[in-house]
C-alpha cells in the first residue's frame, strides 16, 4: 500500500475518532456508543483530550510525511524500484551487472557482486598469490597446498568432467596455455619437442584433491591447472546467490557475453534477449548468429574467435585438445550451452560444457550434450556453417543468419 494511502486512511480514522469525541449522533455504531458514554463534564473532558490527541498525531504524521517524501527516511517507508547497472574490467573480461529491485538492495547486490568478482579473480587468476600459482609452484614436491573452498569446488567439478570427457576437457591444461601464449604478445606455434613436453604434463589424473575440501596437489613438476574454462561460470553461480540474498528477482549478470545468467525479466517485463555471436561475423549486420530469450538460466559460449592468431591459413585459438597439444581442429567453430537455474552449478556447468563440447567436436560433442539432463540445451556451429541443436536451443533462436543451416 502506498504511503499516501496509509496516511489518508489514518487521517480519516482520526477524524472519525474526533467526531466520536464531539458526541455527534451520526450513525448506528457511534449512536450506540454515545448512549453508553458518561454524561456532562466528563463528556467535555474527553472532547478536549480527543482534540489534543488528534492535533498531536496530525503533527507527527505530517512530519513523517515530509521526511519520507524528502527521502530522509531512506528505505524505511519508501521502496522505490530502481535498475542499477555497473560495469567493471575483472576476471579477464568486462563484467556488466544489472539488478532491479528496491534501490538499496539493488545497489548492494551489484556492489557486493563486483567485490566478489575481484576476490575470485585473486583466487582463480594467475597472480603470484593465487591458488592456481601456488599449486603450480608446489607441483611435484609431494606437499598438499591449502586452497580456498571456491577453487576446490571448481577443481572438483572440473576433474569430474575431465574424466567424463575422457580428457578432452582437462583442468590441468595450464602447460599448453603457457606454451602457446594465445592472446598474448608471445603467441606462437611451438617447436614439436616443446609441444610434446607440455602435452605430457597435462593429465587430470595427476591432480589430487584433499578430503578436507580445502587442499590439492599436482603430482608432477611442471604441471599447472587452468581455470579459464570454469571460473566465469562459477562466478555466475556466486553472483546469482548474492542477487538472491538481496531479494533481486530481475537482473542480468553478464561476464563479457561469454557467460551470462538471467534472473526474471527485463525492464519491459519480458524475458531477457541475448544475442549469440556469429563466430565469423565481420560487421554489424552479421554480428549475431541469432537471438535467444533467457530467464532463470545460465548461458555460456566458447568459440575459436575469442583469442586466436592465424599463420599459413591456420587459425590457432585458445581451446586446446589435450590429446594433440594443439588448438582443437575438429570442425567446431563455437558452442553455446544453456543450463536451467534449478540445476546445481548451472553457471559453472554451462561454462565448462562449452569448452568440453568444443574439444569433443560436433558429433561427439552433440552426443555428449544429448546424454545430459533435460535442463541442458545447446548449439554447436561448425566451419561448414551448420548449426547442430540439442534439446531445441537452435529452434528457439530468432533472427538466425541465413548463411547457416540448422540441423
Ligand atoms: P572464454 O570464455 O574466456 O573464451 P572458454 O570458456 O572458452 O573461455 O574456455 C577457454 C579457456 O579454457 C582457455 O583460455 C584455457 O584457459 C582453458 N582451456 C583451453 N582448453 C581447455 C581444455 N581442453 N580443457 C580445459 N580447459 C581448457
Ligand atoms: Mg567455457
Amino acid at each position: 500500500m502506498k504511503l499516501e494511502t496509509v496516511f489518508a486512511r489514518i487521517y480519516r480514522e482520526l477524524i472519525e475518532m474526533g467526531c466520536l469525541g464531539c458526541g455527534r449522533q451520526n450513525g448506528g455504531r457511534m449512536g450506540q456508543e454515545k448512549q453508553k458514554a458518561p454524561a456532562g463534564g466528563e463528556k467535555r473532558m474527553s472532547r478536549r483530550t480527543g482534540m489534543l490527541l488528534l492535533l498531536l498525531l496530525f503533527a507527527v504524521l505530517t512530519a513523517l510525511a515530509v521526511l519520507a517524501s524528502s527521502g530522509a527516511l531512506g528505505g524505511l517507508f519508501t521502496s522505490r524500484t530502481t535498475t542499477v547497472e555497473q560495469s567493471e574490467v575483472t576476471m579477464d573480461t568486462v563484467a556488466s551487472l544489472t539488478a532491479t529491485g528496491p534501490e538499496a538492495e539493488a545497489q548492494a547486490a551489484v556492489d557486493e557482486s563486483l567485490e566478489r568478482l575481484r576476490e575470485l579473480d585473486a583466487l582463480a587468476g594467475t597472480g603470484p598469490d593465487s591458488d592456481v600459482s601456488r599449486l603450480a609452484a608446489a607441483a611435484g614436491n609431494g606437499e598438499w597446498v591449502s586452497i580456498s573452498p571456491e577453487v576446490y569446488h571448481m577443481l572438483a567439478v572440473a576433474r569430474e568432467y575431465s574424466e567424463r570427457t575422457g580428457g578432452a576437457f582437462d583442468v590441468t591444461t595450464g602447460p599448453l596455455v603457457a606454451l602457446w601464449g594465445i592472446g598474448t604478445d608471445a603467441a606462437h606455434v611451438p617447436a614439436e619437442a616443446d609441444l610434446e613436453a607440455a602435452r605430457a604434463l597435462v593429465d587430470y589424473r595427476a591432480l589430487e584433491l584433499g578430503e578436507d575440501g580445502q587442499s590439492a596437489r599436482l603430482l608432477r613438476s611442471g604441471m599447472s591447472i587452468d581455470l579459464g574454462a570454469v571460473a566465469k561460470g562459477y562466478a555466475l553461480d556466486e553472483l546469482r546467490r548474492i542477487y538472491e540474498k538481496h531479494h533481486i528477482e530481475n537482473g542480468l549478470i553478464n561476464l563479457g557475453a561469454s557467460s551470462i545468467y538471467a534472473l526474471g525479466h527485463n525492464d519491459k517485463g519480458t524475458a531477457w534477449r541475448v544475442g549469440i555471436r556469429n563466430p565469423r561475423g565481420t560487421g554489424e549486420e552479421d554480428k549475431l548468429l541469432g537471438v535467444t530469450t533467457l530467464s532463470g538460466q545460465a548461458l555460456s559460449t566458447s568459440g575459436d574467435y575469442e583469442r586466436f592468431f592465424e599463420q599459413d591459413g591456420v587459425r590457432y585459438h585458445h581451446i586446446f585438445d589435450p590429446r594433440t597439444g594443439a588448438p582443437a581442429q575438429n570442425g567446431s567453430m563455437s558452442v553455446t550451452v544453456v543450463v536451467d537455474g534449478g540445476t546445481e552449478d548451472a553457471g559453472l556447468l554451462s561454462d565448462l560444457l562449452t569448452t568440453a563440447v568444443f574439444v569433443l567436436g560436433p558429433q561427439e560433442g552433440q552426443a555428449f550434450l544429448d546424454d545430459m539432463s533435460d535442463e541442458v540445451s545447446g548449439i554447436i556451429t561448425t566451419q561448414q556453417r551448420d548449426i547442430y541443436s540439442v534439446r531445441g536451443l537452435g529452434e528457439r533462436l530468432s533472427n538466425v543468419l541465413n548463411t547457416y543451416t540448422l540441423h
